[in-house]
């Protein structure tokens, strides 16, 4: 991916930031993108002291107006994590319109956002690109307590085949990586309580949870040109998860 420049959103912790890591070592230039501007200065740090490139991008992305002003500054990215996501577990007769709203807000609305200014600027470029939207075994699944969430990932999963379809002529491919359970703050709280790990564990073939980087190699994989004839899918790294 020598001289690629990347976009990472959300990548200042968990998945996002292994990202970036995988991406700067495999040569791209990578933008770090997060609204926590002392962590996204110190992944970039992280990466230029390993020999890599990066760029900060202090950015809330579900800002429409700010997405749109930042990648039009920034330039066209030919590889874009669309990471950046969130998730509030509720039954959904107790939960509140705001969850609702700031769910739907990040995962669905601000990946669109993204999705849409890279590919502008790819376009204008005349550039092809590999745009990979993180999802989730949850868009293609249900789960106990994720009615928003898993609507939010489904919708991620319609909007990557829509894509696909429609920047597939400009050498533009759109997919999906899936995970299981990974480790990651937004995990982490509900990964201590033992029941609902002996649960997840359950339903997990390989019988035990993820790390960020056991997602690396579909990143890679997407983002570079090995997965040169692959659009419009979703690559499932959850375990087992979904197959049964
Ligand atoms: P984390 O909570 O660990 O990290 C979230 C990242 O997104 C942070 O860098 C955060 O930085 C950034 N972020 C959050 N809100 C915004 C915003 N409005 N604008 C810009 N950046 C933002 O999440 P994970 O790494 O666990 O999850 C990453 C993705 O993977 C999500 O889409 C999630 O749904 C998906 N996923 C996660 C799984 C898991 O088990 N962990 C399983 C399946 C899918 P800051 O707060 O500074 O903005």
């Amino acid at each position: 991916m020598d001289g690629r420049r990347a976009l990472v959103t959300g990548g200042s912790r968990g998945i996002g930031q292994a990202a970036v890591l995988a991406l700067a070592e495999a040569g791209a230039h990578v933008i770090v993108a997060a609204r926590n501007s002392a962590e996204v200065g110190e992944m970039c740090a992280r990466v230029r002291a390993q020999g890599g490139h990066a760029t900060p991008w202090v950015v809330d992305v579900t800002d429409s107006a700010a997405v749109t002003e930042g990648i039009a500054r920034l330039g066209p990215v030919q590889i874009l994590v669309n990471n950046a996501g969130m998730n509030r577990p509720k039954l959904m007769t107790e939960t509140p319109d705001e969850d609702l709203d700031a769910i739907i807000a990040l995962n669905i609305k601000a990946a669109f956002y993204v999705a849409r200014e890279v590919v502008r600027g790819l376009l204008e470029a005349g550039l092809p690109g590999s745009l990979i939207n993180i999802s989730s075994q949850m868009g293609h699944v249900g789960g106990f307590r994720r009615t928003v969430y898993c609507a939010t990932k489904h919708a991620v999963e319609g909007m990557t085949k829509a894509l696909a379809w429609e920047v597939g002529p400009a050498g533009i491919r759109v997919n999906t990586i899936c995970p299981t359970f990974i480790e990651t703050d937004m995990t982490r709280a509900m990964l201590q309580d033992p029941a609902f790990m002996e649960m997840v564990h359950s339903k997990i073939a390989l019988g035990r949870v993820g790390q960020p980087q056991d997602l690396m190699g579909a990143v890679v994989f997407l983002a570079s040109d090995a997965s040169a004839m692959v659009t419009g899918s979703a690559l499932m790294v959850d375990g087992g998860w979904t197959a049964i």
